[in-house]
């Protein structure tokens, strides 16, 4: 193909491939156990891809309504309901989308102005600042206190501005594993009461949460739901994150704004997984167990780590666990990251990469989403390390 020779000024220049499409090469190139890019390695229920069968064999095989397939927005409301105590209109209130991460940049678009500010806080899943400097807007870091990665809110409270138009939060936490407390909650509410900030609540691992902690979704406090766009993931709740299917709540006002920009970047999502999830969705054990399907995972994880030269303390929800190999080498993360996975045959991301002036604190990501059998190989190799 002969070279394109005109003018072309990038939308994002910094921007280069994602940390986890190129730890995940990475892994694959090197034959390493891939503990780096969050994703199940086991199946999703064989009874939900029954299901997503049947439903193509009946022929739901044509666009859904650009909301979503009102019955899927119904259950999803009654599980709102069930679950937070927050009642969601599933025809004003409630959309389905490609995933969480159109979920966001939907939003984010739909509301962010050139020269508004956003609040992040960070180390931030990295699709955020993106879709904020796409639309014109100016991120805020506020930086989560380690070890525990807490949120200092002082801290939040400066950085507020007349320019402020959002607060994105995420919790459970993606890459700490850090969760909100029912404190957290009220400060942000306290922050933004009165004021015109809206609020980013990104939930995707709303089940997956450890220790008896209770996930406080910003939809349980009435203030903060009014202002708020709520992203789930099905992706994260099934074991089906290849399917790229999510949904946002927002009061109709919010919603209203959503939809004018989601029905312009996919329309409308996949119409047989739709139904599919609709109908598997009235199994509510489904998602009252990932808790505890997941607590066991991470517990073997820990427990097989234990003997090795990392440190770390257990993560309190979401399906990664940070270590911290300072004791083993200074060099820094993204290096350590690459020479684990050539090296020990691991991979892991960097947690250095979720922070804009990539702050090294020598700590790696690993996912626990893995067959106990892929823990173990993956355990053994890291206790080798001297
Ligand atoms: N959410 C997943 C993670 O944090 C990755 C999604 C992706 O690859 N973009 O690893």
């Amino acid at each position: 193909m002969p070279e394109f020779n005109g003018m072309l000024r990038s939308k994002l220049p910094q921007a280069g491939t994602t940390i986890f499409t190129v730890m995940s090469a990475l892994a694959n190139e090197y034959k390493a156990i891939n503990l780096s890019q969050g994703f199940p390695n086991f199946e999703c229920s064989p009874k939900l891809v029954s299901l997503v069968n049947e439903y193509m064999k009946k022929g739901f095989n044509q666009y859904a309504p650009m909301q979503g397939i009102m019955p899927l927005r119904e259950i999803i409301a009654a599980k709102m309901q069930d679950l937070y105590g927050a009642t969601y209109n599933p025809e004003k209130e409630i959309n389905i989308t490609a995933g969480g991460t159109e979920a966001i940049y939907a939003a984010i678009t739909a509301v962010v102005h050139e020269g508004d500010e956003v609040i992040i806080i960070e180390p931030a899943y990295d699709c955020y600042v993106p879709a904020i400097e796409l639309s014109g807007g100016i991120p805020i870091y506020v930086q989560l206190k380690a070890p525990t990665y807490s949120i200092d809110w002082e801290e939040v409270k400066k950085k507020v501005s007349h320019r402020t138009r959002m607060i994105m939060i995420n919790t459970p936490q993606n890459p700490t594993g850090a969760v909100m407390t029912e404190k957290d909650m009220k400060q942000l509410d306290n922050i933004t009461k009165g004021t015109d900030i809206l609020v980013l609540s990104d939930e995707v691992y709303e089940h997956i949460i450890f220790d008896g902690l209770k996930h406080q979704s910003v939809c349980r406090f009435p203030g903060l739901a009014e202002r708020s766009f709520v992203v789930f993931s099905f992706g994260k709740t099934y074991h089906a994150t290849g399917w790229k299917m999510g949904y946002v709540l927002a009061p109709e006002k919010l919603m209203k704004e959503f939809r004018r920009v989601h029905q312009f970047i996919v329309f409308t999502v996949n119409t047989p997984l739709q139904y599919a999830l609709a109908e598997y969705m009235e199994n509510k054990d489904e998602y009252l167990g990932l808790a505890d399907f997941y607590q066991q995972k991470r517990d073997y994880f820990i427990h097989l780590i234990k003997g090795s030269r990392f440190k770390f303390i257990p993560a309190s929800g979401s399906y990664f666990q940070l270590l911290d190999y300072s004791a083993i080498s200074k060099e820094k993360d993204t290096d350590y990251a690459i020479r684990l996975t050539k090296e020990i045959g691991v991979a892991s991301v960097p947690v250095s990469v979720f922070y804009h002036e990539q702050l090294d604190n020598k700590f790696l990501r690993f996912c626990f989403a893995k067959t106990n059998e892929t823990l173990e190989q993956a355990a053994e190799k890291l206790c080798t390390i001297k």
